[in-house]
């Protein structure tokens, strides 16, 4: 029978073992070190076997072809690669189907895979012991390993440091999975009624309080639960969530008139991301973090900031991405260990109430609480006393929704309206840049808190890019590209801006026909506040700096963007502009990215949803520090003396970069670490001891600022 060499399967066991060993690691989220873990083995295996060709190339090549048809210096490489390369797909592999909750998948894999090797062992073996060419061992030529004694050596040293490596490198994949899951076990809050000693926010007992306490009882088993059965529980949901997708799409279509298009694109699709995003890196981004402390100076402590749920998090949501914005906020939420208390739009409750019936039938029951009404029912929730509040909507809503928050003590994020702008250069490609900007302008019928409300192109090619626009616009199908506008107060409202600016807006019912305003006035309301509906006006300017200072102009600040060819150019421009998001070329999408953050500025407000930082908010940290108490007594503590002073000013001198200081610092060092408590009992009140206190020079409440020398000279002090 051929033979075939036998590393490559070899590593491929091996290292997708070591990643089955390394379970803990990435149920954790750490998956990335143990696959690094068995990558390195595979390396050190590789180059292990590479002197056996270079000294033995007969016997390497017994399993192949004759050594002088391929000289060592021409296999080493593609062996090498061969052999590290199977071990990296075995870690891959294993890697993934963790990943994927199949660890006993993984594992048979990886035994697979070491039982593929002994396979092909077995099936090799009298070749494998026999040092010599092919033909030398059909001959029976070839001497047996053993009495060849170099060789012997050279296979016994490899074996050992392999085993080595590959023991050390299983040991710590164990290890760091044990640190990794006990550092991952989020603590729940340790009585369900903690919040309650700030009083009973809510006098009458609303719905919505009823609804809270439930959600706020069924919250401590759900944070007490591993973050990575949470994560199960999201997945879950995830496939509910796309087997209901074409519902979503039908309700949607019927209560806001949704073309189907972008329901998929922006309701659908990212969400499955979303859901996925949060399932695999949430567990790594709540474990708690380790943080260095200076032994030197506070000597055999250690700490860990942990990532605790905040509890009942209430979240208040407008109708006009009635899915992905409130599931934008409810996924990593409850990953985090939290309830939930959601207000959704009352003109968004079909869709609310069928998102609710997914989650609630995937979740424990009360776990995410759905309070349905008008700002009535929104208030109701803020006065029943959640743990942080999530807001999302209009900026004068947020603003009392801010001021109902401080009152009841509870932290905010507000992500509010916007006014956004589109800064066209005169270098920009402006076929695809009137593409883009129609797109951003009137997807969702502009009902978009991040829709291109304004825009800015140079004068140079402000004539040609307006006839490009129109053209655009001219092609929108009613119905099909734009829907009706949602609400019968927002199209009064979209109205009442456009007959501000002499336009009779078409269309029927409640659809408008895209506008486009070429220069309208300076002083029409819709420049500075939000229309959230299909205009957009159009300015051409003289200078890029003109672009800028008017782009920034408006109160809000949610995303901008630039569009040219010169992106360096567009680049720095959009960094001058102030806004929560900018893109250079793009605008509007990227809330569809569930790996990075959506925010404001100004009246656009201030929350983050996406991206690491989103957990900021849907989390609280908890240092919790750990004395190993073998320091008898600290430095800092009682009784005070003058080694203590001393101590001070050597550490404050030696931060001050002045190395001159350590021998003073070690003197005072040893001096403070022999202090004894006195004694003698101390006097007190018999007038022994004055006060060194002076009144402050200069009046009241001024203290005379000290000049920077005599500062310095506090610090450089007594060793000069
Ligand atoms: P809205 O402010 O009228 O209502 C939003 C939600 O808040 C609704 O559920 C409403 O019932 C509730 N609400 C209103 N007043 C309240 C109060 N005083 N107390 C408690 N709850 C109250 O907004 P809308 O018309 O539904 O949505 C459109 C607005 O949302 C636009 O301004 C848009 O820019 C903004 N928006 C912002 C973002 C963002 O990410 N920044 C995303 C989407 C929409």
């Amino acid at each position: 029978m051929p033979t075939v060499p036998l590393d490559p399967p070899t590593a491929y066991g091996l290292a997708a073992l070591l990643v089955v060993l390394g379970r803990r690691l990435v149920e954790a989220g750490r998956g990335a070190r143990a696959f690094r873990a068995a990558l390195a083995f595979s390396i050190f295996f590789a180059l292990s076997v590479q002197p056996f060709l270079f000294r033995w190339p007969d016997w390497m090549y017994a399993y192949l072809v004759p050594a002088e048809d391929f000289p060592p210096q021409r296999a080493a490489v593609p062996f090498f690669l061969a052999v590290a390369g199977a071990g990296a797909m075995g870690a891959w592999v294993a890697l993934q189907l963790l990943r994927a909750g199949r660890a006993r998948w993984a594992l048979a894999h990886a035994l697979g895979g070491i039982a593929l090797w002994l396979a092909i062992w077995a099936a090799t073996w009298d070749a494998y012991f026999h040092v010599g060419t092919r033909a030398e061992w059909l001959a029976g030529l070839a001497p047996p390993l053993a009495e060849v004694p170099d060789f012997r050596t050279a296979m016994n040293l490899a074996g050992a440091a392999q085993g080595a490596v590959g023991i050390g490198l299983a040991a710590w994949v164990l290890l760091a999975g044990r640190r990794a899951a006990r550092l991952a076990r989020i603590q729940p809050d340790p009585a369900p009624d903690w919040r309650r000693v700030l009083g009973p926010v809510a006098k009458v007992q609303s719905g919505a309080a009823v609804r809270v306490a439930r959600a706020r009882a069924a919250q401590a088993a759900w944070a007490a639960l591993p973050v990575r059965v949470r994560a199960r529980a999201l997945r879950r949901l995830r496939r509910r969530f796309l087997a209901a997708a074409d519902e979503f799409v039908a309700i949607l279509e019927e209560e806001n008139g949704r073309p189907a298009a972008e329901s998929w694109i922006a309701e659908i699709v990212p969400n499955a991301d979303l859901f996925d995003h949060w399932a695999r890196r949430g567990p790594a981004l709540l474990q708690a973090e380790p943080v260095p402390i200076d032994p030197l100076t506070f000597p055999g402590k250690s700490a860990v900031v942990e990532r605790l749920p905040r509890g009942v998090v209430g979240l208040i949501t407008p109708w006009n991405f009635p899915v992905a914005l409130p599931l934008r906020t409810i996924v990593p939420a409850l990953l985090a260990g939290n309830a939930i208390a959601w207000k959704p739009s009352e003109h968004a409750a079909r869709s609310a109430a069928r998102l609710h019936a997914i989650l609630a039938a995937e979740l424990p029951p009360d776990l995410v609480a759905l309070v349905e009404g008008g700002p009535e029912a929104g208030r109701a929730l803020i006065d029943a006393g959640v743990d942080h509040l999530v807001f999302v909507g209009s900026t004068a809503a947020g603003r009392a929704v801010a001021e109902a928050a401080g009152r009841a003590l509870t932290s905010v994020s507000l992500e509010l309206g916007g006014k956004d702008a589109a800064l066209v250069l005169h270098d920009a490609d402006l076929e695809r840049t009137a593409d883009g900007v129609i797109w951003a302008a009137f997807a969702n019928a502009g009902q978009n808190c991040a829709a291109i409300e304004r825009c800015y192109v140079d004068a140079r090619v402000a004539a040609p890019f307006a006839e490009l626009l129109r053209t655009r616009i001219a092609a929108l199908r009613q119905g099909e590209d734009v829907g009706p506008i949602t609400t019968a107060a927002q199209h009064a409202r979209v109205r009442a801006q456009l007959a501000e600016a002499g336009v009779e807006p078409q269309g029927g019912g409640r659809f408008v026909r895209p506008v486009l305003l070429v220069d309208p006035p300076a002083d029409l309301s819709l420049l500075d506040e939000e229309t959230f509906g299909p205009v957009l006006p159009l300015f051409s300017c003289a200078t890029e700096e003109e672009m800028v200072r008017r782009a920034n102009a408006a109160p809000f600040g949610l995303t901008a963007s630039v569009w040219s060819r010169d992106r360096a150019r567009a680049e720095a421009i959009g960094r001058r502009l102030q806004a929560g998001v900018v893109t250079i070329n793009a605008h509007a999408f990227t809330g569809a990215l569930p790996q990075v953050p959506w925010s404001g500025v100004r009246a656009s407000g201030f929350g983050v949803t996406n991206g690491d930082r989103a957990l900021d908010a849907l989390t609280r940290p908890r240092l919790v520090l750990v004395d190993r108490g073998n320091v008898r007594r600290e430095l800092f503590w009682y009784p005070y003396d003058a080694s203590q002073v001393q101590l001070g000013r050597a550490m404050a001198r030696l931060r001050a970069g002045r190395i001159g200081a350590i021998p003073a610092l070690v003197r005072a060092f040893v001096a403070a670490r022999r202090r004894a408590v006195p004694a003698t009992p101390a006097r007190w009140g018999d007038g022994a001891v004055q006060p060194r206190l002076r009144p402050i020079e200069g009046g009241a409440g001024r203290a005379r600022a000290r000049p920077a020398e005599v500062e310095r000279q506090a610090i450089d002090g007594g060793d000069r």
